[in-house]
């Protein structure tokens, strides 16, 4: 049985490694017949974020975890949608993980999700969201404008405290990769697509290092069609 962690990536250089190390110590422990993959897509970027991730694929300390590293390489950056999308399609997981690699979302809570979702053959899927908001009022604000608008306008319930910070069985990552839409907003596809999902909150670390790539101009550009 293999767990396959999907990491996109734009300018985390410094993230990078601290990322791994995570990774590898939160999920080396694995039940008996359990191994795990790690698939890293660089979205095309301008920093040495994806030397880093080269570095990674040497680290014998990672090797030794038994954490199988492979990097997806973006020609520019297309936006986090598509990353996970590609990382998705490169998953051999029984089951997936979507897990940021700036530390806002510790590997060990997806290693805790993961056992969560294991407990429970009816369960699906489980998605983190978040217990406290570790943000700005500015941004709180558009969330919950943009939210009651999508929810009035598509009849969706899309959970605004859901992330797609999440974990889930080969047959939610089947139905996300038959949706091909362009233009893609994972929190709407994951609310469309069904299934049984149970919410676990969590605390978001801050950045480790870097800058968020959160701002007015990609609140409405569709490409990186993601507010929270
Ligand atoms: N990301 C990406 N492509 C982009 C923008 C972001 O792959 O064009 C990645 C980023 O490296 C991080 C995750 O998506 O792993 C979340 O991005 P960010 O931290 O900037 O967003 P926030 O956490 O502030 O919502
Ligand atoms: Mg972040």
């Amino acid at each position: 049985m293999l767990i396959s962690l999907i990491a996109p990536a734009y300018n985390e250089e410094g993230n990078i490694a601290p990322f791994a190390e995570s990774a590898a110590a939160a999920f080396s422990a694995l039940p008996e017949g359990w191994a795990c993959e790690l698939i890293f897509v660089d979205d095309g970027s301008s920093d040495r974020t994806l030397s880093s991730m080269h570095a990674v694929l040497e680290d014998v300390s990672i090797e030794k975890s038994s954490l199988a590293v492979s990097v997806v390489e973006f020609s520019r950056n297309f936006g986090k949608e598509a990353a996970l999308y590609a990382g998705l399609e490169h998953a051999e997981g029984d089951i997936c993980v979507l897990i940021d690699t700036d530390m806002q979302q510790p590997p060990a809570v997806a290693r805790q999700m993961v056992d969560v979702l294991l407990a429970d053959e009816a369960l699906d899927c489980v998605a983190a969201y978040q217990e406290q908001r570790k943000r700005g009022k500015l941004r709180n604000w558009c969330s919950s404008i943009f939210y009651r608008l999508l929810g009035a306008s598509s009849g969706m319930d899309v959970l605004a405290d859901a992330s797609d910070f999440r974990v889930f069985r080969r047959n939610v990552r089947d139905a996300l990769l038959g949706m091909t839409e362009y233009y893609r907003f994972s929190k709407g596809l994951f609310s469309w697509i069904g299934f049984k999902t149970k919410p676990f909150p969590y605390v978001p670390e801050d950045r480790l290092s870097g800058e968020t790539t959160w701002s007015f101009p990609r609140l409405t550009s569709q490409s990186t069609f993601d507010v929270t």
